[in-house]
């Protein structure tokens, strides 16, 4: 059809934080995308990478929920019934086949012409399970059991997984909803499992959990310094800015175990040791102090505390974090020398950083190095922790996490508390709720969580040592499953919602830069999905709120109502590049909005300067796990693969799920590029392809987490950090061998 019979929807990408601008161009005769394309927007620059150009038609997915589904009775007890877990499934008969593609859609269990993705789940297999009801069943049962099991248990008995695919409207509305229906602040979403600890820096560092500068300001730094992140692959776009800033002169440095396709780009790639982040820094700290580069008009006048950082840092000289980090101690020094030197140095980091028991000493360290050399305030400078999902601020943004209500304002504090109460109309609890992490194990105790209400999330495949997230899901008296697949997750649900993709709704989205942008309404969702606030409502009047929003609109003014760093944002303003907050200036705030140029946002006002001494991990090689396992993502693909690997480019680009591996350790193994082998740790053993690559780091391997057939998470610990909560995702000990 030619381009100008199409119509044009403009909206934002749905994947990763950068939160690109694009163009979807729809056939409205087929009811269908026709194409897609980058769309200019200061943030983004119309670029796209593969998954923004081609990942959409999961949307048109045969295997989408288009009706609500309600377990059978003789679907008791609950366990995974699906594919590689088929041993542990109850109550199945093989006649008994339920009807769920809500007469709309053909297809049944199979993805597209015919074909099943390997690892997703067997629709064939799952479905008898469930039947479909009406939506006023199913919304009636939710609201019955939450109700009973919170009658029962009292509020710490309900928990609420949101989701930060969700727009900001529906993240604010899921977490007032079981704060204000339910009494807890036992909600969380997967900001618990990438960025958490970082937040938990940089609120105790500087007063703010967001960014204090963008992505595309590296073009105004001399050097960057970008660490634990394969940008490449995870933030594509902004690692195009990065590409950019050093053609022009900006001096990348690349610090990070993997030698990802970053590195090609970087003129100082430190292949660190994992785990080892904390004993680097310092000895950067350290020589940059000897050296005297640091800004002491800024540490006298801007932060608190550098004496007793100084003196941690003056016992990790180059020389002992060589040996600790396995980066030679002149490349230490020479790495110090330049961002002591630096007019303006920034940094961004990813999961690399986060991902660790450490984590939060990791971060408190970057904003450490940040704050002694006055990298802080200025264009070409700040903190930057590289979000993940499309909308990981924006639900952060909105309180979808168990300490802070809207705008990181803390449940624990009196008169924040009795702001929100007086807003909301009721009386709140006032103690910290649980952690996504903390969740389940809550679940696994006596007098635990018993309901959850789970939107879009899929722990099953995401959260570490998947075989405790197992048994936790299978324990639950009640879930309820609000998605767009029937996911992993899903197999455990009691009901299951079927809800709306983001191109088949209006809301806001937050990229990692806090651009406030509008994603419009492309289709019609399918069969008798809704939208997700909708759905929301309804379960909230049905446990007597008396909630009337008419639209996002309205939400979203509830929002800058209760949120002071949304001022001046309103949902008429957006526009077509969105805003960035904080916002001065109503009209304008487009492009870069230079932050803590004055004062940070702790309540002296100075930023908080937090030592950190060196420890290991949690769980160190040995002779029976000799090697090092990382989990992470790929460019083609996104978390748990329930969207991406149903898009047929990108599961076509990256069909089959493998290990990584330093040419030298698949030698001593005697294992060849391509064959199949076994990787086992002290909680499970998966089995897939080998890759062996000179990118990963001897004694270290790769798995991405994407593929259910071999779930990395199976292999993965769950001990967390203690101030973060975040699971260590990044450091295991595993074998890998010959099948
Ligand atoms: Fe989408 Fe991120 Fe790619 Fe941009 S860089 S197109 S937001 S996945």
């Amino acid at each position: 059809r030619p381009r100008a019979e199409l119509d044009s929807v403009d909206t934002v990408c749905p994947y990763c934080g950068v939160g690109c601008a694009l163009t979807y161009h729809v056939d409205r005769e087929r009811g269908a995308i026709a194409f897609a394309e980058g769309r200019d927007q200061p943030g983004s620059q119309s670029r796209l990478c593969v998954k923004g150009r081609y990942g959409w038609d999961y949307a048109a997915s045969p295997q989408r929920l288009t009706v609500p589904l309600i377990r059978r009775e003789s679907a008791y007890p609950k366990g995974p019934l699906s594919a590689d877990v088929r041993g542990e499934r109850a109550g199945r008969t093989a006649n008994d086949r339920g009807r769920v593609d809500g007469g709309e859609r053909s297809g049944g269990g199979r993805n597209g012409k015919g074909r099943k993705p390997g690892g997703l789940v067997d629709y064939d297999e799952v479905m008898p399970a469930f039947r479909e009801a009406t939506w006023d069943e199913a919304l009636d049962l939710v609201a019955t059991r939450l109700g009973e099991i919170h009658a029962r248990g009292g509020p710490g008995a309900i928990a609420g997984f949101g989701s930060a695919k969700c727009s900001n409207e529906e993240a604010y509305l899921f977490q007032k909803l079981i704060r204000v229906g339910f009494g807890t602040n036992n909600v969380d979403h997967c900001t618990r499992l990438c960025h958490a600890s970082s937040v938990a820096a940089l609120f105790e560092g500087i007063g703010s959990g967001a960014v204090s500068t963008t992505y595309g300001d590296v073009l105004n730094a001399d050097v960057a310094i970008l660490t634990g992140s394969n940008a490449t692959a995870n933030h594509p776009v902004a690692s195009s800015f990065f590409k950019q800033a050093r053609r022009r002169g900006t001096k990348i440095i690349y610090i990070d175990p993997r030698a990802g396709t970053v590195a090609d780009h970087a003129d100082i790639h430190c292949q660190l040791k994992p785990g080892t982040d904390v004993a680097f820094y310092n000895a950067i700290m350290h020589e940059v102090i000897r050296l005297g580069l640091i800004d002491r008009e800024f540490i006298a006048a801007r932060t608190a505390n550098y004496d007793a950082l100084a003196r941690t840092v003056a016992d990790y000289p180059p020389e002992r974090a060589a040996t600790i980090t396995g980066v030679d101690a002149d490349t230490i020094r020479e790495v110090a020398r330049i961002w002591g030197r630096a007019r303006a140095g920034v940094i961004y980091w990813g999961m690399g950083i986060s991902q660790h028991t450490t984590g939060t000493d990791n971060a408190r360290c970057l904003i450490a190095l940040c704050a002694i050399t006055g990298n802080v305030g200025r264009p070409g400078t700040g903190l930057h922790p590289l979000r993940g999902q499309n909308n990981v601020q924006g639900a952060s943004d909105a309180g979808l996490i168990p300490m802070f209500y809207p705008d990181y304002q803390g449940v624990g504090r009196d008169s924040i508390r009795e702001h929100f109460e007086r807003a909301w109309g009721t009386t709140l609890d006032p103690n910290t709720g649980l952690t996504v992490t903390e969740i389940v194990g809550s679940i696994l105790q006596p007098d635990g969580v018993r309901g959850m209400y789970m939107l879009g999330e899929n722990p099953f495949l995401s959260d570490p040592n998947i075989n405790k997230v197992r048994k936790a899901l299978a324990a639950l008296d009640f879930l309820v499953v609000q998605d767009i697949f029937l996911t992993e997750t899903a197999e455990f649900a009691d009901v299951i919602l079927p809800a709306s993709s983001y191109l088949e709704k209006d809301g806001t989205y937050t990229n990692t830069d806090r651009r406030v942008q509008l994603g419009r309404k492309v289709l019609d969702p399918p069969g008798q999905a809704r939208v997700d606030w909708e759905i929301e409502q309804d379960i909230a009047r049905r446990i007597g709120l008396d909630w009337n929003y008419s639209g996002p609109s309205e939400i979203f003014d509830e929002m800058v109502a209760l949120m002071p760093s949304y001022a001046n944002l309103s949902y008429a303003n957006l526009g077509l590049s969105g805003k960035l907050y904080p916002n001065d200036d109503p009209e304008h705030s487009d492009g870069l909005v230079v932050m803590f140029d004055e004062r940070f946002n702790t309540d002296d006002g100075l930023a908080h300067l937090v030592p950190a001494e060196w420890l290991p991990a949690k769980e160190l090689p040995d002779v029976e796990y000799p090697l090092v396992l990382n989990t992470g993502r790929l460019l083609e693909h996104w978390h748990t693969g329930s969207m991406t690997r149903r898009s047929f480019a990108l599961d076509a680009i990256s069909p089959v799920a493998e290990v990584y591996m330093h040419p030298k350790d698949a030698v001593d193994r005697g294992l060849t590029h391509g064959e199949r082998v076994r990787v086992r740790s002290r909680r499970g053993t998966i089995e897939l392809a080998l890759r062996v690559s000179h990118r990963e780091q001897l004694g270290n391997v790769f798995i991405p987490f994407h593929f259910r057939e071999a779930a990395a998470n199976l292999l993965t610990i769950d001990e967390i950090d203690p101030f973060g909560k975040i699971p260590e995702f990044k450091f295991c000990a595993v074998q890998v061998e010959a099948l």
